[in-house]
């Protein structure tokens, strides 16, 4: 069995099994938003054992983060405890086209491990910034694909493990069963292809290029799912809300569907949020649903 580690896994994030810090959550989300919490970083599948059983004996629920890529966590923080898997990396060979990536594993990895052993499959993903765990459970991908196509089995810990095959998993557009049950993916097996290292450079240096387009800045990403058959950000900048501005939050003028953190609070992105999802609906009649993930008490009503 090969096993396979990429980069260096950063001294903050390293911490005896068991072990929890308080750190705010700003520090661990790409908005760069959110307050305080207690924050578990396993750096492996027994760590993240512990931890898990760790909180749920003192009767919580862990909060499971990623890459912190599709949430905004409340500026109060959150009393519920997180694990972070980002110091659980690593890939291993599991079978013939089959490897086994842990949770906290970065897209940029897989596709830098694939590209050096010339395995195929997973181009579409280059230059997403989730981990694996996070972009199953969130059944995230580009182009038209979805991490779910490559998906073969998840293995999830519970308080004990359990496996689900891709068809257990009930993937659908940005979902799957692992959302419903708030389960903690431990590591996700998935099928690539033998194929040629240039021909897989070539493919994620074009995908690279496409996503040069994206504003840069500190987002989530889109805010809201597609609707079907239509997008949000037509919808967004259709109601004239491009470059909309509320206290430290606005919409980019790049891509409507993204909405950035300009300084400000998550307090003001949420009401950016609803701002445009009241607005959308007043011209178009669309109920927007929101892609991003909410963490801690915002307060309000209108979530
Ligand atoms: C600049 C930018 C560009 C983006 N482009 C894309 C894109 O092209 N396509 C796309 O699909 N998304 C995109 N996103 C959004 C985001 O990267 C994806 O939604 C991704 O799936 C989130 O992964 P993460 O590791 O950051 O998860 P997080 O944001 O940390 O978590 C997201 C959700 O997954 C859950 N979760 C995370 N890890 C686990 C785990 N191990 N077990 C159980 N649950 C878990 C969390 O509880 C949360 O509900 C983009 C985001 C940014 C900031």
């Amino acid at each position: 069995m090969l096993s396979y580690i990429s980069g260096k896994i950063k001294g903050k994030y390293v911490l005896s099994a068991g072990k929890s810090v308080r750190r705010n959550l700003s520090e661990c989300t790409t908005y760069g938003l959110g307050g305080a919490a207690e924050i578990y970083y396993p750096e492996n599948i027994l760590q993240a054992r512990a931890a898990y059983d760790r909180i749920t004996a003192r009767g919580h629920r862990p909060i499971i983060l990623g890459n912190g890529s599709n949430v905004l966590a409340s500026d109060a923080g959150t009393e519920t405890p997180i694990i972070c898997t980002k110091g659980m990396r690593g890939i291993y060979v599991s079978g013939t086209n089959e490897i086994t990536c842990l949770a906290g594993t970065m897209v940029g990895e897989l596709v830098r491990y694939c590209i050096s052993q010339g395995k195929g499959g997973v181009e579409y993903l280059a230059g997403i910034p989730a981990t694996i765990g996070g972009l199953a459970c969130m059944n995230g991908g580009a182009g038209g694909k979805f991490i779910s196509e490559n998906i073969i089995s998840v293995r999830l810990y519970v308080g004990k493990t359990v496996i689900l095959d891709n068809k257990s998993c009930q993937f659908s557009y940005k979902h799957s069963t692992m959302r419903d049950i708030n389960a903690f993916i431990t590591d996700v097996t998935l099928k690539i292809y033998p194929s040629d290292s240039r021909l897989i450079t070539e493919k994620v240096r074009a995908r690279l290029a496409q996503r040069g387009n994206l504003p840069t800045g500190r987002s989530c990403g889109c805010v809201f799912k597609n609707p079907s058959g239509n997008y949000a950000a037509r919808l967004i900048e259709g109601a004239g809300l491009k470059g909309l501005r509320l206290g430290g939050a606005n919409v980019s003028t790049k891509h409507a569907n993204f909405i950035l953190n300009s300084g400000g609070r998550a307090r003001d992105v949420r009401t950016l949020i609803a701002v445009v999802r009241a607005a959308v609906f007043q011209k178009y009649g669309v109920r927007l649903q929101e892609e991003v993930v909410y963490i801690g008490d915002f307060n309000d009503s209108d979530g």
